[in-house]
């Protein structure tokens, strides 16, 4: 079965994006734990930091510094939560790296459930997102 991240790199599967450059993709999780809640992964699949290339930790950590701000403000956020699932048992269930931004409010309580918006209200949050990155 091919990976369902890079068919969302190849174009095959539509995806709600942030943020793209040669090497990296950024888009919204389709099951948010919060608004704003950014995948961002490199464009050359590895199902994680120990099979990818070193240089994928720090090209993921530039793409961080350069849309969290623009989340953050696009979406009202305080602060944001990182996170990588690495192997299944660490709750990884899509095997390409990829690292998440969730962007907290404060007197927001932090949860980690899924939550399933509308297709229409993700797209609005990405416009958003986009519309406040400064890059
Ligand atoms: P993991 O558990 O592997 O760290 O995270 C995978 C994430 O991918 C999950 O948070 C899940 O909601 C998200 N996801 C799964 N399928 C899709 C999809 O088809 N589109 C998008 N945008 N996100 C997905
Ligand atoms: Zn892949």
């Amino acid at each position: 079965m091919p990976c369902l991240f890079c068919s969302i790199i190849a174009g095959d599967i539509p995806c709600q994006k942030v943020y793209e450059d040669e090497s990296v993709l950024a888009f919204l999780d389709i099951g948010p734990v919060s608004e704003g809640h950014t995948l961002i992964l490199p464009k050359a699949h590895a199902e994680n930091l120990g099979t990818g290339l070193a240089a994928d930790a720090e090209m993921l950590m530039s793409v961080v510094y350069k849309i969290a701000p623009s989340i953050m403000t696009a979406v009202g956020a305080d602060g944001y939560n990182l996170g990588m699932n690495h192997g299944e048992c660490a709750g990884q269930d899509v095997m390409h790296t990829h690292l998440h931004i969730m962007p907290r409010k404060k007197g927001v309580a932090r949860s980690f459930a899924k939550t399933y918006p509308s297709q229409d209200s993700l797209a609005a949050t990405a416009e958003k997102i986009r519309a406040a990155l400064i890059v």
